[in-house]
């Protein structure tokens, strides 16, 4: 297969560089903190399309003008990175439909971004976490076991 150890900050920088424009278009800075060394054992243009997933749905979700943030954690056990946002988070709801083939609350959404992204991560053995921020928006979180 295609896996190998491959460095977080640089699979984040490539899709960065890649929405980018789409972001400065609507005042939205990225930003990166955390483990600077972090890797995993993946698949590395799959890892970035859950990256482009989760960093498009932030920067559609945003109505305003402010900051996306990438979190890299690296642990004994796992390697977690997060994306945060300053939309509107998510609603309790429809939070359990998120995932579900062709759920999109977008007037031209396809609703498979999340679906997409669970199935790559399973395949990794990992796991996505959502949970709301206290200042709102939400925050998604990638789990790595190593
Ligand atoms: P799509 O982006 O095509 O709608 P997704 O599977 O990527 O499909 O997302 C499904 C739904 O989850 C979105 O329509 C939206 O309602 C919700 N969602 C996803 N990410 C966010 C986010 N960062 N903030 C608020 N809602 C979100
Ligand atoms: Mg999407």
């Amino acid at each position: 297969d295609n896996r190998k150890m491959e460095s977080i900050k640089d699979m984040i920088h490539d899709v960065t560089v890649l929405l980018g424009p789409q972001a400065k278009l609507k005042g939205i800075d990225i930003r990166v903190d955390g483990a600077d060394k972090a890797q995993i054992n993946c698949d590395r243009s799959q890892i970035k399309q859950v990256l482009i997933n989760l960093l498009k749905n932030a920067i559609e979700a945003m109505e305003s003008p402010g900051f996306i943030t990438f979190y890299v954690k690296d642990s004994e056990e796992v390697v977690k990175i997060s994306i945060s946002d300053e939309g509107p988070g998510i609603p309790e709801e429809i939070i359990h439909k998120l995932g579900e083939p062709f759920f999109t609350t977008k007037q031209t959404g396809t609703g498979l971004g999340i679906m997409i992204t669970r199935q790559i991560l399973a395949s990794h053995q990992a796991r996505l976490e959502i949970s709301q921020n206290e200042k709102g928006g939400s925050t998604f979180h990638m789990i790595f076991h190593k």
